[in-house]
């Protein structure tokens, strides 16, 4: 499959790894936007994004934001930003489900 994240999942494209399971990878954003920018994504390749969550897939999301909230604690965030992007008109380049955890600087209370 042609996907770039499930590319980085299988170890054929390299990334900087701050997290791994069975089931949930996090690496560094390779273009941060933040002094903290980690991409949490589920193993499976759930495509495209948010709006492709279902009964059958969510348990891994409840799960991936259990990992945000540890790697939010091992980067010393007390203050930081869960962002999913659903379809390009928001931003999204990537069609497999991801969160990124931003932090480390004061972020902007625009969120669009
Ligand atoms: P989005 O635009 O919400 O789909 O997010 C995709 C993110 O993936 C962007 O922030 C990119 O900088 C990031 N990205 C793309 N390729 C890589 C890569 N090889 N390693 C790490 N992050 C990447
Ligand atoms: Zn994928």
């Amino acid at each position: 499959m042609d996907c770039i994240f499930c590319k980085i999942v299988a170890g054929d494209i390299p990334s900087t790894k701050v997290y791994e399971d069975d089931t949930v990878l996090a690496f560094r954003d390779i273009n941060p936007q933040a002094p903290t920018h980690i991409l949490v994504i589920p193993k499976e390749h759930i495509a495209n994004g948010a709006a492709d969550i279902t009964a059958d897939n969510a348990a891994v999301v409840g799960h991936i934001f259990e990992i945000i909230a540890k790697l939010a604690k091992e980067e010393g965030l007390s203050d930081f930003r869960v962002v999913t992007n659903n379809g390009e008109g928001a931003g999204q380049t990537v069609p497999h489900l991801h969160f990124h955890l931003l932090g480390g600087r004061t972020l902007g209370v625009e969120m669009g």
